[in-house]
């Protein structure tokens, strides 16, 4: 169910009705061999799910766990901002998750022992000229539409609510149920708590082919490095030896970092094949590149780049609120995402580059110029770091989320833009269509099959 936290009243034609939760069988999900691949926030949500309800869980991560896209995002969870009136069941995905983060958090907090700086402020959406402010009330128009919790601001209510606004700024939507987490948080915890609950994570470790015979998935074949090392919840992974919540302490994006490995384990990268009941892809635009899956049959996402950067807020130059424009005349719209550790996060571009992760002047010209433009005391602030990421776009943009025409391959990937969103529905739906087998309304709109 859709809640208040999202909106006011969501009309019943986007509502759909959620199955009552069964009991997961303790004999058929302890006796549940899964594996996964991919340790971004979708693949190690599941897999700490999984693990939770007593599933024998492994998942495979080349890199380190954590470290793309979901290391990249500004940890936005906003479907109120990015409402579209031609997408209500990404809309109702969305709201539902949202809905779903306060208990996620109080779960993952308690698991991991650590803070992922979940807060509440409210997402606040400017105009700076009269142009934009067309755009805006177009937004508006669509979110109360859609009966959102959306409010119409002068420019000076805004100022009053965000202090550090420019004088320009015309008009502005409020939206107090749009939140934000620390991402970079979000992924250290997640590796904690999967383990704790006896997952095991087995880092720098390529799952190079998918085994199928037969229209079933057997299992995968994974790549043989000096550094592939597996960990259960008794040892330290790499992901845990760093402190929890300081993210300047922790490498930049894409640096990875040797696995320490002490433990027995479920997986034996020795050897290549490893079986499983079940295997879950979620290796975000890699997902359509493992071999093993017919060409007809992959799922067709594909990577966006997105360039972002922090500054250092000072003494008088702080924002509280999440600050996104809508620039109707220039092309690129930006947001600035407060950190509670006194960082800023701007961004993001969005651009079809392929696999190219490179930062760019032009890149950085737009952030800076289009987040000065909205809070002028940004020109003022050390710029702390710069990071590219991939989003994981399908080719509608919206999630590709359970069974496939291989039995026994579930598919979670192509969050783009709202993954870190997204995480709590796409971790609890999806665990709970392996242990029930039943796919839930909610997510039955993004089958792979949509696109077959
Ligand atoms: C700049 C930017 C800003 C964003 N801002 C937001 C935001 O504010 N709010 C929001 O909700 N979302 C945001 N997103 C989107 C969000 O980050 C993604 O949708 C989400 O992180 C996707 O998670 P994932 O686990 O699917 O993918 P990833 O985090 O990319 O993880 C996939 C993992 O699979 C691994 N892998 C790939 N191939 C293999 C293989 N063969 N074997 C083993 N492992 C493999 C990779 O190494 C990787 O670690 C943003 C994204 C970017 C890039």
């Amino acid at each position: 169910m859709v809640t208040d936290s999202c909106r006011r009243d969501l009309g019943s034609r986007h509502l759909g009705r959620t199955s009552p939760r069964q009991a997961p069988d303790k004999f058929m999900v302890e006796n549940r061999n899964v594996i996964i691949i991919g340790g971004g926030v979708i693949g190690l949500g599941i897999g700490w799910q999984l693990a939770k309800a007593g599933a024998s869980v492994t998942l495979y991560e080349r890199d380190r766990a954590g470290r793309a896209a979901s290391w990249a995002a500004a940890g936005m969870l906003a479907p109120l901002a990015e409402a579209h009136t031609e997408e209500p069941e990404l809309l109702k995905l969305g709201c539902h998750s949202l809905a779903r983060y306060p208990q996620w958090v109080k779960e993952l907090e308690a698991d991991a022992q650590m803070s992922i700086g979940y807060r509440t402020e409210g997402t606040l959406i400017v105009g700076l000229e009269p142009d934009d402010t067309h755009q805006l009330q177009h937004l508006y128009t669509s979110q109360k539409q859609l009966g959102l919790d959306a409010e119409w601001l002068t420019g000076r209510e805004a100022r009053a609510i965000e202090p550090a606004l420019s004088p320009r700024v015309t008009a502005a939507i409020r939206c107090a149920a749009d939140h934000q987490v620390d991402n970079r948080c979000m992924v250290t915890a997640l590796p904690r708590a999967y383990q704790a609950r006896g997952g095991v994570l087995c880092e720098n470790t390529s799952v190079e082919r998918i085994e199928v015979n037969n229209g079933v998935a057997t299992g995968v074949s994974v790549g043989e490095t000096p550094r592939s090392r597996c960990n259960t919840g008794g040892e330290p992974s790499p992901s845990q030896l760093h402190p929890p919540v300081g993210e300047s302490q922790l490498p930049p994006v894409g640096e990875t970092s040797r696995s320490r490995c002490n433990t027995q384990s479920r997986c034996n990268t020795q050897s290549q094949l490893h079986e499983a009941d079940v295997i879950i892809l979620a290796a975000g635009p890699w997902s359509s590149q493992i071999p093993g899956i017919p060409d007809a049959i992959r799922p067709p996402v594909r990577p966006v780049k997105g360039q972002m950067l922090a500054l250092q807020m000072e003494a008088g130059i702080a924002v509280e609120t999440v600050i996104r424009t809508v620039r109707a005349r220039y092309p690129t719209s930006v947001y600035l995402v407060p950190r509670t550790d006194g960082r800023l996060i701007i961004g993001a571009t969005s651009e079809e580059m392929g696999f190219d992760t490179r930062l760019t002047a032009g890149g950085m010209f737009e952030l800076l110029r289009g987040a000065w433009e909205a809070v002028p005391g940004v020109y003022e602030l050390p710029i702390l770091e710069t990071w590219t990421g991939l989003r994981p776009g399908s080719r509608d943009n919206a999630p590709i989320l359970g069974h496939t025409p291989i039995e026994n391959l579930i598919v979670a990937t192509g969050h783009y833009r709202n993954g870190i969103l997204l995480t709590p529905v796409t971790a609890y739906e999806i665990s709970k269509l392996i242990l029930t087998g039943e796919p839930s309304p909610i997510i039955a709109p993004f089958q792979l099959k949509r696109f077959l």
